[in-house]
């Protein structure tokens, strides 16, 4: 079996150049050529040992992701579909802005927490990405945009989100590695400050995350009681409110921000009325007796065929706002980018095949594969 280096973490290189019989320094330049410099092809790593150069390939690769499509927004947010085998595929989006440019990545080829607004959730869950197709969403993004804005040694992604498709903290083990790439000083040196993962509300990983690798969090939160959220986003059967807030306020000492992010998905007459803005207010300022430092984000919904709700009117939104950010809860409404290329959150890779050319790329590689091909599945897991 060959190995794919994107799947290492410099510790994991390390390991593996090790095995090579080759030392440590080599793997620090091996990860730095991927990495910083985007090389696919060991031949072009200068300054290797060329015994090295030439053993490398018959070991191992660097397995970039087959893009099945690309679409570039007229504001600039780039979204790509990428195969990721057996008829999945995984969705990444780039969003610019004036003092930042933030990559949205997707964790798993669908998701097995199934909330109602979720796109990505009404799918079902295929399968977690390895560490590999990870961190190659980064590697294929950030290398693709430098040589598209002819800017070859300058980081152009600033920063990283883990809100793309699937639950990060449901994939932990391919995650944590991932995050290492992307904080390595060798890899893409990005701060911690601006590596967030979005979760749904996995306690006892969050609880291990604070330890293995802790990055800004957000907590996506919906609702402001129990009822709700257990309609809203299932696991919350699992892992109440109150014991979601209590990992939260055990992760903050850890955490490289000093508060926790909470979005709020605005539904027409489910989550936003003023009285959830003041239970919310209640729940988040009380709780544990001095509440949890936050922010909340709130998110329009993005509306999808079948998900039977709507989007709150943009008043209904802006007085929800209000209501939190007089009650002292700093409060933001996300903008919504990509529109035009449905790469808003929670709209990823459901229906996006009608829409796009990649149905018929997918149906030939099927031919040429004679496998089955699943993308859009309605079963979900228990
Ligand atoms: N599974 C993780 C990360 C991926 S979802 C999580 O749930 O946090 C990223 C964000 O998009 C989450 O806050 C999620 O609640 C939100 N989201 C999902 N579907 C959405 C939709 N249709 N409209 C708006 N936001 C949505
Ligand atoms: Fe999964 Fe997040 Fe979508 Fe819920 S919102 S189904 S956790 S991807």
């Amino acid at each position: 079996m060959t190995a794919n280096l994107l799947d290492f973490d410099l510790e994991g290189l390390a390991a593996f150049c090790e095995q090579l019989g080759e030392k440590r320094f080599r793997a620090v330049q091996l990860f730095r050529w991927i990495h910083q410099k985007g090389a696919a092809d060991f031949a072009d790593m200068s300054d290797l040992a060329r015994s090295l150069r030439e053993k490398l390939p018959g070991v191992c690769t660097i397995a970039d992701l087959p893009v099945l499509s690309r679409q570039d927004s007229t504001d600039g947010t780039i979204k790509w579909l990428f195969d990721v085998g057996d008829g999945n595929a995984v969705e990444t989006v780039f969003i610019p802005e004036d003092d930042r440019g933030t990559l949205c990545i997707s964790s798993q080829a669908g998701c097995a927490v199934g909330c109602r607004f979720c796109s990505t959730g009404h799918q079902g869950f295929s399968r977690n990405l390895t560490t590999g197709e990870i961190v190659a969403q980064l590697w294929h993004a950030e290398h693709f945009l430098r040589r598209q804005l002819k800017q070859p040694g300058e980081r152009v992604i600033t920063n990283v989100v883990m809100m793309g498709m699937g639950e990060p903290l449901q994939n932990y083990n391919a995650l944590v590695p991932a995050l290492r790439v992307m904080l390595d000083d060798h890899g893409y040196g990005l701060s911690r400050r601006r590596v967030t993962v979005s979760t749904s509300g996995v306690v006892p990983m969050i609880e291990r995350l604070a330890q293995d690798c802790p990055v800004a969090l957000a907590v996506s939160l919906h609702a402001p009681n129990d009822a709700l959220r257990d309609d809203l986003v299932p696991l919350n059967r699992k892992y109440p409110i109150a014991e979601l807030l209590d990992a939260c306020l055990r992760y903050l000492p850890a955490a490289p921000r000093d508060f926790i992010t909470f979005e709020y998905c605005m539904l027409d007459g489910v989550n936003d009325q003023p009285e959830h803005a003041r239970q919310l207010l209640t729940l988040l300022k009380g709780h544990g007796g001095r509440g949890v430092p936050c922010k909340i984000n709130l998110i329009p919904f993005n509306p999808f065929p079948d998900s039977g709700l709507t989007c709150s009117s943009r008043p209904v939104v802006l007085r929800f706002g209000q209501i939190l950010n007089e009650g002292g809860v700093v409060t933001t409404v996300r903008k919504t980018r990509g529109d035009d290329i449905d790469a808003a959150c929670g709209q990823l890779a459901g229906d996006v095949l009608d829409r796009t050319n990649a149905a018929s790329r997918l149906a030939q590689r099927r031919q040429a594969t004679a496998r089955p091909i699943r993308i859009v599945r309605k079963e979900r897991q228990a």
